[in-house]
């Protein structure tokens, strides 16, 4: 199995060939260069598989230069219920990916068992033990540097601690997380983990690791590289949970089902639609966005128009807070027939502050066959949601899944069971739930008093010569 870019201009690679890197020298994303087919019979045979074993017939199918042996090491290492059994209960936690059923055909598949409490643990988790493997092999190391609000900060954390080969100097806001997200990350004492604490907004932070990543001898000297959503690698671990979901949704592989997905960068949702492209019977694909509705906009009205960071609101999901999905262009890659010529136009306008508009065009009418819905979720919807979840069923969920549970309810087609993905537990959003309910979430056993634990973290300025700096004297040391 090969690799080529969304841009057309990018020589093929196998799956560890990019595996470190982020995107194609040509500024596309990585693809398949033909998703490969999953049969009838392995559907059936696949239905009764463990996760990590589940995962393990996908993962070969793009890792087919990774040995076997390594590969199914790997995956079962990754996908225990050791890692994957926070505040659940032991029987739950083998699943990794429990379902939930609310009622008749209305499902939520949980994603958020992992270490950090949200979706993201399921593929970055993967990505620490690839990494190792990859480096080990090549005796090389690597240092990720990244800047986070939040989810992806910690996640890659907890995915990395302790990993050969690698450190991790992850930049975050000064003062502008919540409480837990900082103990979450902050209180990690492995000695590869370096956090900073920039004394500016998250977009400080974030230009801050622009500049270095644009320094390009500083790049290549230190060994520089990222985790960032548009891993191919990541995008590959997110499709194992919807072949898990379907399975577990459904008796007989002649059923279809909907998935309902909050989204931001494009990244679960991408999978569940490359899944669907392998052959897993997916009748629908419900987007969900929150105020910032640059996708639902798209899937709407055929416009895509990314907005300025003027433009992009805090709101009370704000792992979903984007103006550009990064992923996009993966998917619109395929809906133009895989015409990279055609992606590079459409980007040419978004990467200069442009948008595009496919309606008029043949890839409007095109769309219906890939089987998305879209719709948005306000404030007010998510702590509606919340509250009727709690009401009616007594289960409790975080405000992006709300988000996803309410546009799925309003998109559904009611022949097909729906499958809300869960992407975080709301223990990481008490004042929303607060807000909701009136009362706390419960929080996961073990996580009970971590804002209590002692912090080790570097406070810096704004300032790029002082990163390199500090990435310099903690990398030769
Ligand atoms: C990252 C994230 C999302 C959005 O996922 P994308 O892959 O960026 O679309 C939704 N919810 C939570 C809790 C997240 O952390």
């Amino acid at each position: 199995m090969k690799y080529i870019s969304t841009r057309g201009n990018t020589p093929a690679k196998t799956f560890t060939e990019i595996l470190l890197g982020g995107l194609a020298p040509d500024g596309g994303l990585y693809l398949p260069e033909q998703y490969p087919q999953v049969t009838r019979a392995e559907l059936d045979a696949w239905r009764s598989l463990s996760y990590a074993d589940l995962a393990f017939a996908l993962l070969t199918k793009f890792a087919t230069d990774i040995p076997s042996d390594s590969l199914r090491t790997i995956v079962r290492k990754t996908y225990t219920a050791e890692v994957y059994c926070n505040g659940r209960a032991e029987s739950n936690a083998r699943d990794i990916t429990p379902l939930r059923t609310l009622e008749p055909g209305v499902h939520i598949l949980e994603l958020s068992n992992g270490p950090t409490l949200a979706f993201k643990d399921m593929a970055m988790q993967l990505l620490g033990n690839l990494f190792e493997y990859a480096l080990d092999k090549q005796h090389d190391e690597l240092n990720i540097l990244g800047a986070t609000s939040g989810d992806t900060g910690s996640a890659a954390e907890y995915a990395m601690r302790g990993k050969r080969g690698i450190r991790v100097f992850m930049l975050s806001p000064h003062g502008k997380m919540s409480g837990f997200q900082r103990a979450q990350m902050y209180s990690l004492q492995d000695p590869n983990i370096y956090n900073i604490a920039v004394t500016g907004m998250f977009d400080d932070a974030q230009d801050m690791v622009k500049a270095v990543s644009n320094d390009h001898a500083f790049k290549a000297k230190y060994n520089i590289g990222t985790v960032n959503s548009i891993n191919w690698a990541r995008v590959s671990a997110q499709v194992v949970y919807y072949f898990k979901g379907y399975f577990a949704a459904t008796k007989s592989n002649d059923e279809q089902v909907a998935f309902s997905v909050p989204s931001g960068n494009f990244g679960n949702i991408c999978a569940g639609h490359i899944a669907r492209m392998m052959g897993l019977p997916i009748g629908q694909l419900i987007l969900a966005t929150n105020e910032n509705d640059v996708l639902d906009e798209f899937f709407r009205t055929g416009i895509y128009r990314p907005r300025g960071t003027d433009h992009t609101y805090e709101t009370s999901s704000p792992s979903m807070d984007i103006s550009k999905a990064s992923n996009f262009e993966r998917f619109m890659f395929d809906l133009v027939g895989r015409d990279a010529a055609k992606v590079r136009e459409f980007w040419g306008k978004v990467d200069t502050g442009g948008a595009f508009d496919i309606k008029g065009s043949p890839y409007w009418s095109e769309l219906s066959n890939f089987h998305f819905a879209s719709g948005m979720s306000r404030h007010q919807d998510r702590l509606t949601t919340i509250r009727e979840l709690w009401e009616e069923y007594g289960v409790m969920i975080d405000p992006h899944t709300a988000d996803g549970i309410k546009v799925g309810m309003e998109q559904r087609r009611p022949s097909l069971p729906l499958v809300c993905l869960e992407t975080a537990l709301p223990a990481k959003f008490e004042e929303t739930i607060a807000e909701a309910l009136g009362r706390q979430p419960e929080r996961p056993a073990g996580l009970e008093g971590i804002e209590a634990l002692p912090q080790r973290c570097e406070v810096m300025d704004a300032d790029v010569a002082k990163l390199k700096a500090y990435i310099a004297a903690n990398v030769s040391q």
